[in-house]
């Protein structure tokens, strides 16, 4: 798509040939409302018809200033209960756009993850609108509209930021509930390039932060001044690298200079989000660039000292790391999906995890040791500091095909790819590990199934 976008590079004077909500509205809806759910009938078809004839008038326009706008046809390439989900709002009198990174994505020609979907309604008006739908959030409420396949359309109430205390240093948001109107919403994001919404109905995408011309130059920025910016949320950081690894895409000086600048403020972001978007970056299919860029910065030194530190102690020539790195990316990329999370953390810390383990009695323990820190700064879940001690504690035995009973547990064929991606990073042979031992294998780590007690009646008493 990016190669086509700048076909539409042009601006359009304010509210000239962009219809005004309502002057055509009810003209163009009609193509919505009869794709409804296979699975909700037409019983729904028929209720949904008569909601079209009883809808309230439109709303007036948008107030605010006026987006920039391009008329880019995405339609084809929008999920189509999505759509769906845009064009109900619409019906019923409520401005309703796609939004983020699913506009993001289609502007530079790659699939979109989900569709998330930002509307004037609030929750319990969307909520009203599907049935198929819940709140979810207490502090921000939010609806997910449930579709067949387990799809979620994440549809939020218009936000704006929220006001900082005059004189206030400490710009870390803490609240940021508060509803607004399309254009504030647009300026809360993070990036410019997260910051467009798409209007179904007119085929156009408004841009009230400067989006558009950062998606051309291939440019992550932020909305506003960087360092507030960063400082005001510094997992934004972290974001900013996830997004320049995924659509290499570049950061301006003013940005990258941010990003150093206000680095150690990521130690007070929320541990579980830092966590999260590290696995994020892991899963990107570019770990690569992402981490070189964690490691450039100086992010990796207030992340993963523990890495940042090896790596400084490495002779210059030893890539091993980014070996393992280049090849997770592959396997990310062949397969059209992540590694798994405990591979993933595994191999990042494989190898000053192995350093630990040398030469220790109990490897578990030596394991346990060092990855201590890290599970309690970055709050790592059980799920996946577990494993990934017993795994790296057990591999020279898996690489020496001396695995054992491990064979025959659920681990075993994680602990494969671990030693698979760490022998092809060295450029050594696959390891001769015995496969994983059939169904055995499967139900070994399974929890074990509880037999139903047998009620005793009264009579066995
Ligand atoms: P991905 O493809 O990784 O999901 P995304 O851009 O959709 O990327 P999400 O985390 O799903 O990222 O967030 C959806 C949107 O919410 C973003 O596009 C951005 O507009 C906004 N957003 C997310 N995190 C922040 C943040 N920390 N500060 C401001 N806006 C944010
Ligand atoms: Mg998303």
């Amino acid at each position: 798509m990016l190669e086509t976008a700048s076909e539409y590079w042009f601006f359009m004077p304010p509210s000239s040939s962009y219809p005004e909500r309502g002057a055509e509205g009810s003209a163009s809806i009609d193509g919505g409302s009869r794709e409804l759910d296979d699975a909700e009938g037409a019983e729904r078809a028929a209720r949904d018809d008569a909601d079209r004839d009883d809808a309230p008038p439109l709303l007036p326009p948008r107030s605010g200033p006026e987006p920039i706008i391009y008329p880019i046809d995405l339609e084809d390439s929008i999920d189509p209960d999505a759509a769906k989900v845009v064009r109900r709002l619409v019906r019923h009198g409520y401005e309703g756009y796609l939004v983020g990174g699913c506009v993001r994505d289609l502007l530079v020609g790659r699939p979109p993850k989900d569709f998330d979907v930002a509307t004037s309604a609030r929750p319990d008006d969307v909520r009203r609108l599907f049935r198929n739908s819940r709140v979810i959030g207490r502090r921000f409420r939010l609806v997910h509209v449930l579709y067949g396949g387990g799809k979620v359309i994440e549809t939020a109430t218009f936000r704006r930021a929220p006001e900082q205390e005059q004189g206030d240093d400490d710009l870390l948001i803490r609240n940021d509930n508060v509803f607004g109107e399309a254009h504030q919403d647009a300026a809360r994001r993070d990036f410019t390039i997260n910051g467009l919404f798409y209007d179904l109905e007119h085929r156009v995408v408004l841009d009230w932060v400067g989006g558009m011309p950062d998606i051309e130059r291939r440019t992550v920025h932020t909305i506003g001044d960087p360092s507030v910016r960063f400082r005001e949320d510094p997992v934004r950081i972290l974001r900013a690298i996830k997004f320049c690894a995924r659509l290499d895409f570049g950061v301006s000086a003013e940005v990258y200079d941010a990003m150093v600048e206000c680095r150690t403020a990521l130690a007070r972001a929320a541990k579980p989000r830092l966590f999260e978007e590290l696995l994020r970056l892991m899963r990107s299919g570019a770990c690569h660039r992402a981490l070189w860029l964690c490691w450039e910065t100086g992010l990796l030194d207030v992340l993963l000292p523990e890495l940042s530190t090896f790596l400084a102690d490495q002779p210059e020539e030893e890539d091993t790391l980014w070996r393992v790195l280049d090849e997770v990316d592959q396997r990310t990329k062949e397969r059209h999906a992540p590694l798994d999370d405990v591979v993933l953390i595994a191999v990042l810390l494989l190898e000053p995890l192995r350093e630990a383990c040398n030469g220790a009695r109990d490897r578990v323990e030596a394991a346990y040791k060092f990855l201590e820190a890290i599970v309690d700064r970055l709050n790592v879940p059980r799920r996946i500091a577990e494993p990934v001690r017993r795994v790296v504690a057990l591999l020279p035995r898996i690489e020496a095909g001396r695995a054992g009973r491990f064979t025959r547990t659920g681990l075993y064929p994680i602990a494969l790819e671990i030693a698979s991606i760490y022998a092809a990073a060295r450029g050594q042979e696959p390891v001769d590990a015995p496969p994983p031992s059939g169904t055995a294998a499967a139900t070994a780590d399974a929890p074990t199934k509880r037999r139903r007690r047998r009620r005793r009646s009264r009579a066995d008493a």
